[in-house]
């Protein structure tokens, strides 16, 4: 197809009916998601309404070899809805209907354009709990969730978005329309392609329904807040905690800079003294939480916690985790530029992780705020930073570099829930190893023979 201009007519003629954005003020606000300085114009953004809809599109592709980056709301931050030069965007926020809540089987389905927060709030309407709950979760799509694996404050105790996935409708890049899952709690007939699909950052297929499983909400629930004079007496808390075999749904962290960050932007009344904040948050029955909290109280305390503050109402609940839910907005208004990585570690080696970070920041004169899930070993040090300083930008991609390969040294990984995307790429092989890749590479094209969803994304295909 020889122009931009026959492209955009013969993908209008394809989907008449259909929303096609191509004028380039409208192009604009697709050629980005929320990973700093990555940026390409797509040729055009059509919005689908229906899966038949997506399958004619993704025929057309497959018929004209043009690539295709299928996009949520585009709240990622590893590049991975970022057009590719010369494709189209497929973007799925019009195909936003709750379709089914089936209490008997404790499942919901619905269109993968849903916004997160509008699946939690189905299912408390139907007195059940969708626990996966990402900072993201009043934009991002449920969509985009499945395709990042996303995860969440409350990933500690109730995991991530593949524990609630049941079954996926995806379209495949020929345009075929399978469903892999079902209802049954139990289902070993063949390798489990659903979960191929969960977390393959719109490579293999486009996901356009998700059956998710929803579980019975806790009856009861303590949060808490304890302040610390040193990050180390912290992390040994939330050692010690696990130890002690305790799974509180939430262990959150925030480090002295984002303390400063979010005081400044939400006006909690937050301790600016303090090295570290740590947000714990223990439910399930009445007399276990009251047990559990009380636990976590004396561990806390005996880790050298200098103060502890327990939310004596649900709204008091909510105002303490305020702070970690607001910890990246806060960061975002410090600098022209935030750069949010999430280097994981097993918890154990957690100490090690965040003193290796104060250290890059200091060796590297950059400013990192670190927070992040710290029950999960997951942390987000994020750089506060500005992308029109060539000079300083250096000094961020070697700090980064230095961070993501002692992550792996330490027994970890690059990424705990954002995805390799572009952002990643050139560190996947340092994280699995070059067989691993080698397999990804193999399944790819499989799938996707002409390699066009979201090319270039995760790995390069040779
Ligand atoms: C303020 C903020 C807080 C965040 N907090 C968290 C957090 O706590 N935990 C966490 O894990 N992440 C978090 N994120 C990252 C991000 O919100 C998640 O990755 C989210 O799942 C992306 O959803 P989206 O709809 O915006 O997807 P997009 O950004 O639009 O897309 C993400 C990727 O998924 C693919 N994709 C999207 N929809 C589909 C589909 N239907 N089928 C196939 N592929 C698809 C895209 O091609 C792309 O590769 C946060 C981001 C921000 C900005």
């Amino acid at each position: 197809m020889a122009s931009a201009g026959n492209l955009v007519a013969s993908l209008r003629a394809e989907c008449a009916g259909l929303e096609v954005r191509d004028r380039p003020e409208e192009l604009i606000p697709y050629s980005f998601d929320g990973t700093a300085a990555l940026q390409q114009l797509p040729v055009a953004v059509v919005f689908p309404r229906t899966t038949a809809e997506v399958s004619k599109i993704l025929r057309w592709s497959s018929e004209n070899k043009i690539a295709v980056v299928t996009r949520g709301s585009g709240t990622g931050l590893s590049g991975g809805s970022v057009p590719v030069a010369g494709g189209i965007v497929l973007c799925l926020t019009q195909m936003d209907k709750i379709l089914e809540v089936d209490p008997a089987n404790l499942t919901l389905r619905a269109e993968s354009g849903v916004i997160t927060s509008a699946i939690t709030e189905a299912a408390e309407k139907a007195g059940l709990f969708y626990p996966p709950d990402p900072g993201s979760m009043k934009i991002s799509t449920i969509g985009g969730n499945v395709a990042e694996n996303s995860g969440g404050l409350r990933g500690l105790k109730y995991g991530v978005t593949r524990d609630y996935v049941m079954g996926l409708e995806v379209v495949l890049p020929g345009g075929e329309v399978i469903w892999t899952g079902n209802k049954c709690v139990k289902d070993v007939a063949g390798y489990t392609l659903r979960d191929l699909f969960i977390g393959s950052e719109g490579t293999l297929g486009v996901i356009t329904q998700v059956l998710l499983k929803l579980i019975p909400p806790p009856a009861a629930r303590k949060t808490m807040l304890a302040v610390y004079d040193d990050m180390e007496k912290a992390a040994r808390t939330v050692s010690a905690i696990i130890a002690a075999k305790i799974i509180p749904c939430t262990l959150e962290f925030l480090d002295r800079v984002t303390i400063h960050c979010v005081e400044d932007y939400a006006k909690i009344g937050l301790p600016r003294d303090a090295e570290a904040l740590l947000l714990m948050e223990t439910d399930g029955h009445p007399s276990a939480v009251e047990a559990e909290a009380s636990a976590m109280e004396r561990i806390a305390r005996e880790n050298g916690a200098r103060s502890l503050k327990i939310a004596a109402s649900a709204a008091e609940a909510a105002s303490l985790a305020a702070a970690r839910r607001t910890a990246f907005s806060a960061l975002a208004r410090v600098g022209p530029t935030t750069i949010l990585e999430d280097a994981t570690v097993p918890r154990d080696r957690l100490p090690e992780m965040i003193r290796f970070i104060q250290d890059v920041s200091r060796r590297h004169r950059l400013k990192i705020g670190t927070f992040g899930h710290m029950g999960d070993g997951n942390l987000h040090p994020t750089f506060l930073t500005d992308e029109k300083n060539p000079e300083e930008m250096h000094r961020v991609e070697a700090a980064m570099k230095e961070i993501f390969h002692k992550a792996v040294e330490l027994g970890g990984t690059i990424t705990g829930e954002h995805g390799v995307g572009l952002a990643k790429k050139e560190f996947l092989e340092t994280a699995v190893g070059q067989m691993n890749v080698e397999i990804m590479r193999r399944i790819k094209k499989a799938v996707d023979p002409d390699g066009l969803l979201n090319p270039g994304k995760i790995f390069d295909l040779s």
